[in-house]
């Protein structure tokens, strides 16, 4: 550790670094910074940053609002928009309690526990993520239509295009910052972009997460437009997901690989999706945590509503993609349920615990479907033993609050706050008279 502190101190006086963020999220995923000054560096790698943490959503009970964040060295880089005269560095944290304690409630601390739930089995996670988003012209005003930046559709190439332009901008900052990008492409909608990240450990890659967002949101600005991560913002267009392809290793094999078997898949990998269909019902919550996030699961145009699993089925909430036998060890499971808007630490928390889960208690894996699910009908949908998921957050609650797996996952403060505060979504939503309401039945009654 010593050595990685004097790495970063060295980088911040060699470079003209003016301001290092420290950087850490609340339990909704959302990117909270504090800037210190090089000078105070050294004192924050040996005690931490001390912080009121009581202004941030759910980070503290009201008796303990004294936070301290201790900053990871190993996450240092520069802000490449910041450019390099009096550059600007930052630091992903850990939250800590006053007595240097990992704080319950810092979502960082929950995906480290699951990980090192499964490093006990000798097992590691791996992920890398397929990043869905749009860019508008306007940010949203009340009443008005949303105007995407352009009219193009899936892999498009826009002469002269402001996506081209943007996503260039975005990835070279991203691998500014050591962020590894495979690639990039237009989405479905008009305006609908995505970038794919390498993979990488599943903690760095909940770090890239955050930052892509960042750095996408920044890049935007900067042009004039306006990126939202929002899972379905305009009802005729496709929402944005954020397939994550997973992969466990253990021994630096990929335990997910068996060669000649079916899609290349291994025991262990078979039972991993069986955690993740059985448990799906339960951290939907977590991978899907806004009211908006259902919109898009049942609102078609390749989201998945079911829980089944498939090979080249882009219907189903679970896929084994194996194309390229020639490298059969990269052999991954897709898991399409995320949208863009999760809070990543949570999410790959609990799709590891509930892989786990499916690990441990050895689950059979039902059969896979290779049919589009959205054409069958109901009854032929039980008779194979498809479930839907839930279709509201109403619903995925109910189904998390039953939830051991989930409390135990992301421990008793967490999991109590963020029932509490979706809960709560839930009410404000249900109170609202919508203008589709207005619409339909105002003359009509
Ligand atoms: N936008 C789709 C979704 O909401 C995914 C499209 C695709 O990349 O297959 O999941
Ligand atoms: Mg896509
Ligand atoms: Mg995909």
């Amino acid at each position: 550790m010593e050595h990685l502190h004097d790495d970063v101190i060295r980088k911040v006086t060699d470079s003209d670094v003016r301001f290092i963020r420290l950087w850490f999220c609340d339990i909704a995923g959302t990117l909270k910074s504090i800037a210190i000054s090089p000078s105070d560096l050294e004192a924050a790698f040996a005690e931490g940053i001390g912080i009121d943490g009581s202004t941030i959503e759910g980070l503290t009970r009201s008796y303990e609002s004294d936070m301290i964040l201790r900053p990871d060295p190993a996450t240092f880089e520069l802000l490449a928009w910041r450019g390099e005269i009096n550059a600007t560095g930052r630091m992903m944290c850990d939250v800590l309690t006053p007595d240097g304690e990992p704080a319950a409630s810092d979502p960082r601390r929950v995906l480290r526990e699951a990980l090192s739930r499964a490093e006990e089995k000798g097992l590691e996670f791996f992920a890398h993520p397929e990043i869905e988003f749009y860019l508008f012209d306007e940010p949203y005003r009340r009443g008005e239509q949303l105007r995407p930046i352009d009219g193009a559709g899936y892999f498009d190439h826009v002469h002269r295009g402001q996506g081209q332009d943007f996503r260039r901008t975005a990835i070279q900052h991203l691998e500014a910052m050591n962020i590894q990008v495979e690639f990039s492409h237009h989405e479905n909608g008009p305006g609908q972009n995505e970038i794919d990240l390498r993979y990488a450990d599943a903690l760095t890659t909940a770090d890239n997460i955050v930052t892509l967002r960042t750095v996408v949101k920044e890049v935007a600005l900067s042009m004039g437009q306006v990126a939202t991560f929002m899972p379905k913002p305009m009802i005729e267009h496709p929402g944005s997901g954020m397939h994550t392809h997973l992969s466990m290793f253990q021994g630096g094999k990929n335990a997910f690989h068996e060669p000649g078997a079916e899609y290349g898949l291994s025991r262990l990998g078979r039972q991993f999706i069986a955690g993740l269909l059985r448990h799906a019902p339960e951290y939907s919550a977590v991978t899907n945590q806004w009211v908006n996030s259902y919109k898009r699961l049942w609102g078609a145009q390749e989201a998945p509503s079911y829980v089944c699993w498939g090979h080249n089925n882009r219907s189903a909430l679970v896929r084994v993609p194996f194309h390229k036998p020639t490298k059969g060890t990269s052999s991954r499971v897709e898991f399409r349920g995320l949208d863009s808007s999760a809070n990543p630490y949570l999410a790959l928390a609990v799709l590891l615990a509930a892989g786990m889960a499916g690990i441990e208690g050895e689950y059979e894996l039902p059969e896979g479907a290779e049919d589009a699910v959205w054409d069958l009908s109901e009854r032929e949908r039980r008779a194979m033993g498809i479930e839907p998921l839930p279709t509201d957050l109403f619903r995925a609650l109910e189904s998390f609050e039953g939830s051991e797996l989930m409390a135990s996952t992301l421990g008793e403060q967490v999991f109590e706050f963020f029932l509490r505060d979706k809960q709560q979504e839930w009410q404000r939503y249900r109170e609202q008279v919508t203008d589709y309401e207005l619409a339909s039945t105002f003359s009509r009654v």
